[in-house]
């Protein structure tokens, strides 16, 4: 498509396995403007240099950096998504000259804000500039646009104040700053596939998990990329992208789990099948308001609405056997986890209930002084127990009872106790 240019393209030397989605219960499922789970995904890295910069010609952006990402998501996406979904391609435009670095500031130089009524949208001028400069609808031509700015030549701050990249919609994202990990794009296409960020909660004592007097934290989540994770979307993320079912006739499934003893399968496997994780439901006392709150680390005293009737609340369990994304691969850990999340429904004032955001539950409380953020601070291996305390003063013990390095089958002992 852009011949003076080269191309970077996702290797596929065996046609990949045609899967299909399975669909989600209807309150997990992402909003249908949003990417389907088995699509074809083309990226467009869209480079872009504003009319002031020294030289309009040179995107900070080099080839090479933008290939490395592109290839980190190809395999990312392969993993996460069982192979249902691949990234057909990605491509990296030509440098696109937006307009004047001042047009787009928030803030100028002297930290003086500008008024939002004054500024352009970068995302909108950029894709206008490419269909303008090289004759190319973006909008048509991808899936996922990630706008590349170059530093503001004026000085000023383009980004909300301590971001790096956002998403809007489902198709678009943009970078702010010179060089961004992979994850990071991850992190914004799963904005673009429809996620929110990945919470945890922390006891303020480092007692108890789940306790009432506790701390939620956004992008607490040390596994998924929507939180600080560089691993995998957690059970859920995946479920509500079809690349997990919910039937015991499909390929892979999440099911409702009694107390008591459980089985299941690692749900991190590239040949993950079967049950890979589930859920037990009932009311763990967690407000809605604690989970819609944006202020890191708040108290989520008041100023939010309470949800009159919440939708059922669900504990999940799964087990993670693989170690981060590193060069295109995930090697197995040495010691598989056993994570626990809390999802709620939520009944909005207009239409049907849907999924909000999920909670990864701290299930080594310790009197810390720093939060946890490590993968093994917030899962137990096998042999370790954990309790989680529920609101009617009931607990779940947990244990992660075994795991089978053959089968990567976990046995998992969740109890309910007065
Ligand atoms: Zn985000």
């Amino acid at each position: 498509m852009f011949p003076s240019i080269a191309l970077a393209s996702a290797l596929h030397l065996t046609p990949p396995q045609q899967a299909s989605v399975f669909t989600p219960e209807p309150g997990y499922q992402r909003p249908k403007n949003r990417i389907a789970g088995d699509k074809a995904m083309r990226i467009i890295f869209l480079r872009t240099s504003f009319e002031n910069d020294p030289d309009p010609t040179v995107s900070r952006h080099s080839d090479a950096e933008m290939r490395e990402v592109g290839e980190a998501l190809t395999s990312f996406f392969k993993i996460q998504s069982c192979g249902t979904m691949t990234v057909s391609k990605f491509e990296i435009s030509p440098v696109v000259k937006i307009g004047k670095s001042s047009l787009y500031e928030r803030t100028d130089k002297d930290g003086k804000e500008v008024p939002a009524k004054q500024r352009r949208a970068p995302i909108t001028d950029a894709v206008a500039a490419a269909q303008r400069q090289l004759g190319v609808d973006f909008r048509k031509e991808f899936d996922m646009i990630c706008v590349m700015l170059n530093a503001s030549p004026t000085g000023g701050k383009i980004s909300p104040p301590g971001v790096a990249a956002l998403a809007t919609g489902p198709q678009t994202s943009i970078f702010f700053g010179a060089k961004h990990q992979w994850r990071v794009y991850a992190h914004e296409i799963g904005h673009n596939m429809g996620f929110p960020h990945a919470w945890s909660v922390l006891d303020k004592k480092g007692e108890e998990t789940l306790s009432t007097d506790r701390n939620f934290i956004e992008y607490g989540d040390p596994t998924t990329p929507m939180g600080k994770g560089s691993n995998s979307y957690s059970l859920i993320e995946r479920y509500r992208m079809g690349w997990i079912g919910s039937k015991d006739t499909d390929s892979r499934f999440v099911k409702a789990f009694e107390p008591g003893e459980i089985s299941f399968m690692a749900y991190d496997r590239p040949d993950a099948s079967g049950c890979v994780g589930g859920y037990i439901q009932g009311d763990f006392g967690v407000e809605i308001k604690e989970l819609v709150s944006k202020r890191d680390g708040a108290d989520n005293g008041g100023d939010v609405p309470s949800v009159e009737a919440p939708g059922p609340q669900r504990l999940w369990f799964s087990v993670i056997s693989r170690g981060n994304l590193v060069n295109g691969e995930m090697q197995d850990s040495p010691r598989p986890l056993l994570l626990a999340h809390l999802s709620s429904l939520v009944a909005p004032s207009k239409g049907a209930a849907r999924a909000f955001t999920t909670v990864s539950l701290d299930l080594k409380p310790a009197p810390a002084t720093t939060r946890r953020e490590q993968m093994a601070g917030k899962g137990l291996a096998p042999g370790q127990s954990g309790t989680i305390r529920m609101k009617d003063g009931k607990s779940v013990i947990l244990k992660f009872v075994g795991y089978d390095s053959k089968s990567h089958q976990a046995k998992v002992s969740a109890v309910l106790q007065q």
